[in-house]
C-alpha cells in the first residue's frame, strides 16, 4: 500500500495519521474543518494519559481535577477525591495538538468535505470539494455526524445519545456529575482553562426537553449560562444488538472512534477510545502480509480483545445503572449512599472512572472484595442485581 486516506482529522483520524506517516506511509488527512472546538466535555481518563503519556506531559493548557462531586435524588450529593485525577481539554487545543503531531510525523493535511467514496480496482477514488483524490486504503473517522453511507456504523435512533450543552465563561474547581430521576444520562459540569464545558446526555427524550432539564439544573446551582455558547451533538451510545450488527470494518477500509460506534454507552467516554482504534487500525493497515478481508477481520477481532467486549458488556449494564430500582430506590441514589458510607466502594467507582476497573470483571471483584459489614452485605445484595452475569 502506497497512499492512505484518513477521512476526518478527529482524535480518532489524526492519531492514527501520525502512527501511519510515522511508519513511512504517505498519509492524507481530510477535514472539513482541522481543528474545532467539537462539542465536547474534553475529559480524558487515566487509562488514555497512562497509555499515551504525551496527553499529560505538554504545554497545551488543561486541567487536572481531583475533586468530582456525585449527585442524585433523594440521596443528595456526595464529593470524592479522585486518586487518578482527570485531565480535561479544550477541543480546541486537543484537536490542534494531535494534528501538529500528525503533521510532523509526515501526514498531509487538507481542510476540505469528503463528498463520498467510491471503489476504484483496489482503491478508492475520493470525492471531494477540493477535486477527486485516489488512494489505496481508507481509515474512516468521521465521527458520529458520519454522512457517507457505504462505511461505518450505520445509525439507529436506540444506538445513540443526543448530547447538547453550553460553553459558559466562569469557574469552579470540582467536577459535577447530577443523575436525575428516571432518565437514562446525566449532567455533567467540566471546568476547563477560562471555562466550564456544561452538559446533558440521554437517550429516549427530545432535545428541547434535555436543554430544559439542564437549564433548570444550571439555574439551580446559580450558574448562569446567558453568557455561554450552546452547543449540541451526537454521542454514539450503541445497545447490545447495535454492538453485534456493527459495521467496523470492510475491503479496503477501517472505521475508528465514533465513526465505528466507539463509545462507553454508560459514561460516554470516547476519546480514549477514539485514539486507542486510530492506533489499532495503523497497526493492521501496516502489517503488509494481510489480504484487505482479514485485515477487516483482524481488526474487529483486536478492538474486541483491547476493549470492545468490555464496552458490549456495558451496554448491558447501562440500562440497570440509570433506571434501575433497590430497596424502593433508584441504583444512581443507592449508588450515591454507598459511596459516602463506604470507603472500598468509593475506591471501586474512582477505578470504574479512571478507567482502571472494566466492566467485565466487576462482579468477581465485588464478590472477592465486600463481605464482612451489614453494609457490605446490602451492598453485595445491590450490586449483584445490578451487574447480569457475563457471557
Ligand atoms: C457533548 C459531548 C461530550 C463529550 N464528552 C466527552 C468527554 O468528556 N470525554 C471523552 O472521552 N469523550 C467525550 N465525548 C465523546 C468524544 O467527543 C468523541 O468520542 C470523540 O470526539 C471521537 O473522536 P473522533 O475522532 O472519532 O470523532 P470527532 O471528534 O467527531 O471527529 C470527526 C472529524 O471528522 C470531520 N468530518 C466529518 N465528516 C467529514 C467529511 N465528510 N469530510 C471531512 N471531514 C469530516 C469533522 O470535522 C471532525 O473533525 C463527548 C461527546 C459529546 C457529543
Amino acid at each position: 500500500m502506497k497512499r492512505i486516506a484518513v477521512l476526518g482529522g478527529g482524535p480518532a483520524g489524526a492519531f492514527a495519521a501520525e502512527r501511519l506517516a510515522r511508519a513511512g506511509l504517505e498519509t492524507v488527512v481530510f477535514d472539513e474543518k482541522l481543528a474545532w472546538e467539537k462539542p465536547c466535555g474534553g475529559g480524558l481518563t487515566y487509562k488514555a494519559y497512562t497509555r499515551y503519556p504525551f496527553l499529560l506531559d505538554n504545554n497545551v493548557p488543561k486541567k487536572i481535577v481531583h475533586d468530582t462531586c456525585l449527585a442524585a435524588h433523594p440521596a443528595g450529593a456526595v464529593h470524592m477525591d479522585l486518586s487518578n485525577p482527570l485531565v480535561i481539554y479544550s477541543r480546541m487545543d486537543l484537536n490542534r495538538m494531535l494534528l501538529e503531531r500528525a503533521e510532523s510525523a509526515g501526514a498531509q493535511l487538507e481542510k476540505t468535505r469528503v463528498l463520498g467514496l467510491d471503489r476504484a480496482g483496489s482503491g478508492w477514488r475520493l470525492k471531494t470539494r477540493q477535486g477527486a483524490f485516489e488512494a489505496d486504503f481508507c481509515i474512516v473517522a468521521t465521527g458520529a455526524r458520519n454522512s457517507l453511507r457505504n462505511v461505518g456504523t450505520e445509525w439507529t435512533a436506540a444506538d445513540t445519545m443526543f448530547a447538547l450543552g453550553y460553553y459558559i465563561p466562569s469557574a469552579q474547581d470540582h467536577i459535577d456529575i447530577q443523575f436525575l430521576p428516571d432518565f437514562e444520562g446525566y449532567i455533567w459540569v467540566f471546568p476547563r482553562c477560562g471555562h466550564l464545558s456544561v452538559g446533558i446526555c440521554g437517550k429516549g427524550e427530545p432535545a428541547q426537553a434535555l436543554r430544559a432539564r439542564l437549564e433548570r439544573y444550571l439555574e439551580r446551582k446559580g450558574i448562569s449560562y446567558k453568557d455561554g455558547s450552546f452547543y449540541g451533538h451526537v454521542l454514539p451510545s450503541l445497545e447490545r444488538s447495535g454492538w453485534m450488527k456493527n459495521r467496523l470494518a470492510g475491503e479496503g477500509w477501517l472505521a475508528v472512534g465514533d465513526a465505528g460506534g466507539l463509545v462507553d454507552p454508560i459514561t460516554g467516554e470516547g476519546l480514549y477510545y477514539a485514539m486507542r482504534s486510530g492506533d489499532l487500525a495503523s497497526e493492521v493497515v501496516l502489517n503488509e502480509s494481510q489480504s484487505p478481508a482479514e485485515r477487516a477481520q483482524t481488526y474487529a477481532n483486536l478492538l474486541r480483545r483491547d476493549f470492545m467486549a468490555d464496552l458490549e458488556f456495558g451496554a448491558t449494564l447501562a440500562k440497570r445503572v440509570f433506571l434501575g430500582r433497590f430497596l424502593f430506590n433508584a441504583v444512581p441514589s443507592r449508588m450515591v449512599d454507598f459511596i459516602r458510607r463506604s470507603p472500598r466502594f468509593r475506591v471501586l467507582i474512582q477505578d470504574l472512572l479512571a478507567g482502571t476497573q472494566p466492566y467485565l470483571g466487576l462482579k468477581s471483584r465485588l464478590l472477592r472484595n465486600l463481605n464482612g459489614t451489614m453494609q457490605e452485605v446490602l451492598m453485595n445484595v445491590f450490586l449483584q442485581r445490578v451487574i447480569p452475569e457475563e457471557t
